[in-house]
């Protein structure tokens, strides 16, 4: 490739590509682009021409041509050679332009000292958008490759024209080929809210312009510093008080941060650079086979985790490039539309300037969308094709309540979402005025609203919320977090903390439920067929009883004088429950011998999660304080889906006969013990499912604290006995769901859904 330099056209496409993914402006972005392109053809003049309305090419942009005429200089069509360029749709390649016949000199542009001339059309789908030209002072004539390589560069440039990110290409004649006409797009709902905004293209740059390392020692120091920095920045955004991360969401981007330390992904890294790789190759060579080995092991969770790898690879791309991009020029009502991200690449850009966020490829588990939903950021996933659509600049609707994503919409359009965003604030509003009411039915049934929690970062919203106390309180959180084993003093500090936090109210400690999923970064672990149904909670408690009894000796120490109440996870079997109350006993029996402070009460609870569980209701009431109806694992196991298969997750409803069946069996074996029952899963959240359970009989939730509001209107809307003899009766249907039939229900007695 005689005359193309600096490394050929495929760099050179990359590098127009990440121009034209820049924030800036059209003009500046062109600027760059006839830079770049003339650098690499090693021509001394490059041009756009683009057609504007009434069939004109305009200067667009020029490197080498007078800047003066640039949208000064234009040229109907057939006139000149660009005319002729723009009328033939075929290259023209001249020695010496001037003195071609259709030849129009223009002295604003001051041309004259150059003789070659090479323009190639910028055609796409049979249309020509405009014409991109070359030009040398030297007479000769272009060769083959030259222009390959220009026509190369027109047809990507051809993409991002069509696209409309230049100019508005509503000026072109053909309506039927304009890209910037308004269009609607249906994804899932992932996040909550309403937002309206100009969209910013979230593509990430990777870009491996040299493979093979000069000095591959050196290379091991760059990519040693770059993962050092990557640490120390993924560290900050931890510490980072801005972000305020709280529960699941600050579990996430631990989990991340553990993915950043780990050591087979660095020994990975150092053994591909020390092939002779660059870094940045190196990068990228782990990643590919990071990507096949999760696509072929075709695990569900793998692959939404593989979200977060990738995000680490880019953001390590972006510490070996030291020009790495900033997303400082974000707009101030920035709509980030991409196909995928992960959680720390949504922290990463300013939280103040983000009111959205639309993706191609994401799981309502996916850690971004967790990381969403706790920032607050409507989020709508799954949405094909947006992000070929969209162009930087574009006015976008995001509906995260129904999964609408409005792109370039109409005013008309915009009017009624920010009426409907307005009604909106307006139903909020009263969620406030209501935190401070009662959750009582209207026939006088007291539902008590509890709040599921991780960690010391959690509790604030305790109050917030106006919840009764902490229903579940997930203490593996914190093991989780850590690098190490918390030690005992920290443990006791922790509960102590949250204990001391909900001060009047109660706050029900789950004991550790590791296992499945949820692995420890320390210790070791044996990858398992079914984690699910593997090695989990009580029973790796009561295999390995030290743990548990540490445990429990710190949550005796945090609740002197208190009640302390204690909830065993995956209970399969009253002779499980009993061997962990054994233990529980034990440890209260051991602080009574050293005298030490104790509780004023120990109440122990069986979490409701293994079906087996529910046949020995009575007698394991007879010694169990409580019980907490897990819906979660439960569900799973009686319809046996695993919860994090998206082919399977959604194919049984919650509010299915069989369901609803078996809960009010639970609740009325309870009622007839005289145990007291709790629902801690999610659906407890969900104002529809949270109005069948009080219907069978639940007196007590406990949910994620955002949700507290809503259910409680719900239930101050509603009358217990009437839900109760319609719920009654559902139990006796076929159908696969009585979701339409809760709902009409709820409509015709005027029940609070939002
Ligand atoms: C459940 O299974 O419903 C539950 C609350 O526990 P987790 O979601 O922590 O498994
Ligand atoms: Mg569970």
């Amino acid at each position: 490739m005689s005359n193309v330099a600096g490394g050929g056209p495929r760099i050179l496409l990359r590098r127009l590509r990440e121009i034209m993914a820049e924030p800036s402006s059209a003009q500046v972005r062109l600027d760059k682009l006839v830079r770049i392109i003339a650098a690499n053809m090693v021509a001394e003049v490059c041009s756009i021409y683009l057609r504007r309305a009434g069939n004109v090419y305009e200067l667009f942009a020029t490197e080498g041509l007078n800047r003066d005429a640039v949208h000064r200089t234009r040229l109907k069509r057939g006139e000149g050679l660009i005319g002729l360029v723009g009328e033939t749709g075929e290259p023209v390649n001249l020695s010496d332009a001037s003195a071609h016949p259709r030849f129009s000199y223009r002295p604003e542009t001051g041309e004259d000292p150059y003789r070659s001339f090479l323009g190639v059309p910028v055609v796409r789908g049979g249309q020509v958008y405009g014409v991109l030209t070359v030009q040398n002072r030297t007479a000769r004539l272009y060769d083959e490759e030259e222009v390959e390589a220009l026509q190369t560069v027109s047809m990507v440039l051809a993409e991002i024209v069509a696209h409309g990110g230049l100019f508005d290409t509503a000026e072109l004649d053909e309506p039927e080929l304009r890209a910037d006409r308004p269009r609607a797009f249906k994804g899932e709902p992932l996040s909550d809210g309403i937002a309206i905004g100009i969209v910013v293209l979230h593509e990430p740059r990777v870009k491996v312009e040299r493979l093979i390392a000069d000095d591959p020692q050196a290379e091991l120091a760059r990519l040693d510093q770059a993962l050092d920095q990557l640490r120390a920045s993924v560290d900050q955004m931890l510490s980072s008080t801005e972000l305020d991360l709280t529960g699941e969401s600050r579990e996430v981007i631990e989990a991340y941060r553990l993915f950043a330390q780990d050591q087979g992904w660095r020994q990975k890294l150092r053994d591909a650079v020390r092939t002779g790789l660059t870094a940045e190759a190196a990068v990228e060579r782990v990643q590919d086979e990071l990507r096949i080995r999760i696509a072929r092991t075709g695990d569900t969770v793998l692959r939404e985790r593989l979200h977060d790898f990738e995000d680490l690879a880019r953001r390590l791309q972006r510490h070996l490039d030291p020009h790495a991009e900033s997303h400082s020029e974000l707009p101030d009502s920035a709509i980030i539309v991409g196909r995928a991200m992960g959680p720390a690449e949504l922290l990463d850009y300013p939280r103040e300037r983000l009111l959205g966020l639309v993706l191609e490829e994401v799981a309502p588990t996916s850690h971004v969308a967790i990381v969403a939903r706790a920032m607050g950021i409507p989020l709508v996933g799954n949405v094909e094709g947006i992000s070929d659509s969209a162009r930087a600049g574009d006015t976008i609707v995001v509906d995260g309540e129904t999964g609408e994503a409005q792109l370039r919409a109409a005013p008309e359009i915009v009017r009624a979402f920010r009426t409907r965003r307005a009604l909106r604030d307006q139903r909020a509003a009263q969620m406030a005025q209501v935190r401070d009411l009662p959750p009582v039915t209207k026939d006088g049934v007291r539902i008590k609203l509890m709040m599921n929690a991780g960690l010391l970062i959690d509790m604030p919203h305790l109050q917030e919320s106006g919840g009764d106390g902490i229903g579940l309180f997930r203490t593996e959180l914190q093991f989780m977090v850590g690098e190490t084993m918390p030690r005992l003093a920290d443990q006791i500090g922790l509960y102590r903390q949250v204990i001391d936090a909900a001060g009047d109210k109660p706050v029900v400690f789950r004991t550790l439920d590791l296992g499945g999923d949820k692995i420890l970064p320390y210790g070791r672990w044996e990858r398992e067929e079914n984690p699910a149904l593997g090695w989990r909670a009580l029973r790796i408690a009561l295999d390995r009883p030290a743990l548990l009894r540490y445990q429990v000796r710190a949550l005796i120490v945090a609740s002197a004088s208190k009640v302390l109440r204690i909830l065993l996870p995956m209970v399969s079997d009253v002779a499980e429950f009993n061997a962990a109350r054994a233990l529980i006993d034990r440890e209260l029996e051991r602080a009574r011998l050293l005298s030490q402070p104790q509780p004023r009460q120990t109440l122990v609870g069986a979490m409701l999660e293994v079906p087996a569980l529910m046949f020995m209701l009575p007698q394991l009431l007879r010694c169990a304080d409580f019980v907490s109806i897990g819906s979660n694992d439960l569900m799973q196991f009686v319809f046996a889906v695993d919860r994090t298969n998206p082919r399977v997750s959604r194919r049984y409803d919650v509010l299915n006969p069989a369901a609803l069946t078996l809960i009010r069996q639970i609740v009325r074996s309870a009622a007839e013990a005289g145990g007291d029952v709790t629902l801690c899963g999610e659906i407890a959240g969900r104002p529809l499912e949270a109005m069948a359970l009080v219907g069978l009989g639940l007196r007590a939730l406990s949910m994620q604290p955002a949700n507290i509001g809503r259910i409680k209107m719900m239930i101050r809307s509603i009358n217990a006995r009437e839900v109760s003899e319609f719920v009654d009766r559902l139990c006796a249907r076929t159908d696969h769901t009585l979701r339409t039939r809760l709902t009409a229900f709820a409509a015709e007695r005027g029940v609070v859904l939002k």
